[in-house]
Parts: structure tokens; sequence; C-alpha cells
């Protein structure tokens, strides 16, 4: 095992899981000793995410996601298990005992290292005489020589074997390189993935080199070339410029679409520009931003594509409680044109001025329609009805219906009619949601426990010797513990065997410290084992009971047994006996 149980202990005591909860999900209800909120990994609108601070799980009685504050961080940061051992070890302030031995934690290490020196030689190639061509790129879109060495700029030659032939000279072999997405493979042909190329290294929040995006310096396709998923580097989960933007003192983001738009954003003072990589925003990513501010500027270009990509990140960011403006850029494509046609001062004053996105969604929507036509107006006036309905103030709803019915020509009231309707058929849905989503634990229970028991009058005491196993394992001392045949699925099987160990070792247990010996599916069995109510004050008698009723159940299965041997031996005997 790569840390000791006693490490993942104190690891797991320093890090109360109820204030790392808490950065995530607002823990509002409390019932009995648990507190509640909205699951952060299933869509909700009444809480049943649980956190229970006494024993130090959480459990959420929707989804059936459930474990220690380890799991709660290898969930919600996707992180694998040592890693959000060393998440939550550089939050308490604890030094990580080495781990020569994960076999994986070594891989990553080395790719880092890898990416690290590739940055390392794609920058000094962009000093060289034959970086000339990325130079002349860079002074055309105007970006200084200071911007390239904050951002680490490259460039990758126009060659096939220039990178791979600097990093085996370093001791890195091809398939290293191949895991890394550094070079390509066709037909046992090795070349290099990036060529004539100006480098943008992706920088991770703690300074990791995890990947690269390419800009292509003439025309040609595709524009940004971005490594491809690897162990180190996923598209979805990060962003662009966060390790600088995450420092800026501005108190909001700037959501860009390019690199080359962060960097003369940056360049230009607005140093708290991102972009998302070449996708759009993903949940994970709004997730992400939202661990460094609570407002999101939009700068997207001013094209189709930008603008309904603004459209579906504005619907993330929201959910994620965050207040959201969107830029509209008169007379530029993008921030970088912009900013090179009307100057900083002018971006600057553009960003004072921002709508709110209803404005916004107000006037796409306007966009769309002819309103001299009688028929766009109707069709314009549902329309901006819908975003409006969804405002939750009513003075506000009528500021916008006002301005609605201002520009199609009609009354205020016809609007505000219209708004009225929408909502009420809003709500309708939403009552109907909210019944599925209190339908569907008891759905969810069945299906995703993953456990078939023999009969329910079992499942109650296999789970109940597991539950004292865990919260107060002194009781076995006294008793004859069951077999681990008597538990029904090896999932449980496994669990108890697990615990009895510990148990006869007297050495204490912890869900944390179970986070390497049993599998994420027998955590989460575990979890929802120990978070229901037990009797805390009769525990002996109901152990006994719980003992009592497994064996009297596996002897009437054994009975069963024999019984179906015994009339397989007569019906044997019998046809040997005709014959
Ligand atoms: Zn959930």
């Amino acid at each position: 095992m790569a840390f000791s149980e006693l490490f993942l202990q104190e690891l797991a005591e320093r890090n109360d899981i109820v204030d790392v909860v808490s950065s995530y999900v607002q823990l509002t209800k409390r019932s009995g000793s648990n507190l509640f909120g909205l699951c952060p990994f299933h869509s909700e609108k009444t809480p049943s995410f649980s956190v229970a601070p006494d024993k130090q799980i959480y459990h959420c009685f929707g989804c059936g996601k459930g474990g220690s504050v380890i799991g709660f961080i290898m969930e919600i940061e996707n992180l694998s298990f040592p890693d959000a051992v060393a998440f939550l070890a550089r939050r308490a302030g604890m030094a990580i005992p080495e781990q020569e031995d994960d076999p994986n934690a070594k891989k990553r290490e080395r790719m880092l290292s890898l990416n690290r020196e590739a940055a390392r030689f794609f920058y000094e190639q962009l000093k060289a005489p034959s970086g000339a061509p990325a130079r002349e790129y860079l002074q055309r879109r105007q970006l200084s020589g200071r911007t390239a060495t904050n951002f680490g700029l490259g460039f990758a030659p126009d060659a096939w074997h220039s990178l791979t032939d600097a990093m085996k000279a370093k001791g890195f072999t091809e398939r290293e390189l191949f895991d890394a997405g550094l070079v390509r493979n066709r037909n046992g042909n090795v070349y290099d993935t990036f060529r004539n190329r100006l480098m943008f290294p992706v920088i991770d929040v703690r300074g990791n080199v995890i990947g690269f995006s390419g800009r292509i310096l003439g025309d040609g396709e595709p524009k940004y070339m971005n490594s491809p998923e690897t162990i180190v580097f996923s598209k979805s989960h990060n962003l662009f410029g966060l390790n600088l933007a995450k420092k800026s003192k501005m108190g909001f983001i700037i959501l860009v679409e390019g690199n080359v738009d962060v960097a003369s954003l940056h360049q230009a003072g607005f140093d708290c520009a991102v972009a998302s990589l070449g996708t759009s925003l993903t949940p994970e990513q709004a997730r992400l931003l939202s661990r460094y501010t609570n407002e999101i500027v939009i700068a997207y270009d001013g094209d189709n594509a930008g603008q309904k990509a603004a459209q579906r990140a504005i619907g993330l960011l929201e959910k994620l409680d965050m207040r959201v403006r969107v830029l509209r850029m008169e007379g530029a494509k993008d921030p970088d044109e912009y900013i090179k046609n009307f100057g900083a001062d002018a971006f600057r004053n553009l960003l004072e001025g921002s709508e709110n996105h209803i404005e916004y969604r107000l006037q796409s929507v306007q966009q769309k329609y002819d309103l001299k036509v009688d028929e766009q107006k109707v069709s314009y006036v549902k329309e901006a009805a819908g975003v409006i309905a969804q405002l939750p103030g009513s003075v506000e709803r009528e500021v916008y219906a006002m301005r609605v019915a201002e520009q199609a020509g009609i009354p205020n009231t016809a609007v505000l009619d219209e708004i009225k309707r929408q909502r009420k058929n809003k709500l309708r849905t939403a009552q109907r949601e909210l019944t599925r989503d209190q339908l569907r634990p008891i759905r969810q229970q069945e299906k995703r426990s993953g456990v078939r028991y023999e009969n329910p009058h079992s499942a109650a005491a296999e789970e109940g010797v597991i539950r004292l196993l865990y919260l107060d394992s002194a009781l076995f001392h006294s008793v004859q513990p069951p077999k681990p045949e008597q538990f029904s699925s090896p999932e449980l099987r496994h669990i108890f065997t697990v615990l009895l160990e510990h148990a006869e070792q007297k050495r204490p247990v912890s869900l944390a410290a179970l986070g390497e010996t049993l599998s994420t599916q027998e955590l989460q069995i575990l979890t929802r084992i120990i978070q229901q109510d037990d009797a805390s004050d009769r525990r002996e008698q109901a152990l006994a009971d719980y003992i009592n009723i497994l064996s009297t159940d596996s002897l009437a299965s054994e009975q069963t047994d024999l019984r179906a041997y015994a009339e397989k031996l007569k019906e044997r005997k019998g046809y040997g006996g005709t014959k």
C-alpha cells in the first residue's frame, strides 16, 4: 500500500469533512446530527446530500454517492486516490510520505517532467534562428517578448523529429513521448505531433505543465491543436491561463475563446483572462472557475458559434450561483482585435458597462426577428417573455417587460400576461420534476446498491453486523463473530473480512484509511450502511440478534441444500432402479 493507515487516519482527522464539503456545497439543513445540502453530483431541487460530522462521512440518498473526505475530493475534483490524498495533505499542511511503490504516481511524475522538458525545448526554439516565423507571428499579433516569457510560449519547428530527438537525448523513450501525446505513430514511424506551430504550454493551477496547445502560424486547419487526453491532461477539467488568472486582483474572471486572446488581454493589464481549451465550457471547468471567483465576464467571439457557446456557458455558470456578464464588442470580432482597434481603456469601459445576461439574452432574441412583420413580432414577444419569466423578482420582470413592450410597440399588459402564462407552465413542470426527484431515491436504492440479498430478513442482519463492526468493534471481542460465508454478496463478504481483521488486531478503523483496501463500490456500500441509524443504547442485544438471524438463515439454507441433495439422490436411485 502506498500510504500507511495511520497517515490516512491523521489526514482525515485534520481535514474535517464538514469544512471540506462546505467549500463546495452549502449545507443548509440539519436533521438530527446530519447536515444536508444539494448534491453536487446529481441535479436535484431538494437536498438529499448528507454529511455526518460524527462519522465523518458523506452520503447522497439521491444518487448513492458516498464515502470519506478523501472519496469526496476524488469525486468532486476528479482526482485519483493518491492525488486526492496529496490535495488534502496540502490543505492541512501535512507532508506526504514517500510513495515509491505507486507505479501510477511515478508515471505521472515522469510525464510531467517530460512535458516540462518539452516546454523548455519549444521555448528555446522560439529564440533560435529557426524560430523566426513564430517571432514574426508574435510581432504581427503585437505580443511582446515579456508576454511570451510570462506564458512560456514556444515554437515547434517545421520538422518531423526535432522534439523526438531532443527528448530521446534527455533519456525519454518513444513510448513515453507517445503516451504524453507529443509524438504520433503511423505504421511504426514515429513523428512529432506539433510541427510549425506557436506553442502554448497548458499549466495547471499547481504549476505543472500538463499539456500543450499549438496554434498554426499561417492559414490551415486545425487552428489550435491540443494534446490528447493523458493521465495528466484532461481538456474538460482545465482552463488555459487559470494558473495566472487565479492570482489576479480584478475580482472576476474573463472567459475568452482563444489562447491568443488570453495572452493579449494579460498583456493589456487584464490578468484575469482564461480560455476553455478548444471546447465549449464544460461543467467541470465551470466548477473549477467557481473555486476562484463568483463573477464571470464572457467575451466570446461575435459570430454565431461564439454566441451559442456563450448561451451554454451562462446556463452552466448560473447553476453554480455565479454572476455572469456578457461583453458585446462592436467593431471587433474578438477581445484581441477590440484592444488593437480601440485600446485597453476602451476595453476597460466595455467591462464596466457590460450587460447582465438578461439584457444580453433579450438582445440576442430580438436580433432573430424583424419587428416590422406582425407575425415575427408575436414570436419575439413569446420568446422574450420566456427569458423574462425566469427572473425571480417581480419588479425586475416588469422593467424588462416594459422594454420588450416598447420595442414591439404593444401594451405592457400584453407582455406581462404572456410572462404570467409562461411562469405558470414552468411552475407546473417544476412540480412534476420535484415529484420525480423525490421518487428517484427509492428506485435507485435498489438499482445502485449492487447487492442482492437472499432475503430482506438477512439483509438487515448482514448490514447490522457490518455497521456495529465499524462503529463499535469492541463488541466483537466477547462474541463468536459470523463467518464470511454467511454474507450474501462478495462485496459484503469482503467488507466484513477486512473490518473483522481490524477488530481482531484491535486496530482502529476509518473509512478514509480503507480507501485503498476496498473498492469504490464497496466503500459506497459501507458508507450507506454506516450512515443508517443504529440503536446505540442496546448494541449488544442488537448484535446478538443479528448473529442469531444469520446463523438460522444459513442453517435454513444449508438444510434446503441438504434436502435438495437428498431429493437428487433419491431421483438418481429411482432412475437407476427402473433401469
Ligand atoms: Zn447525489
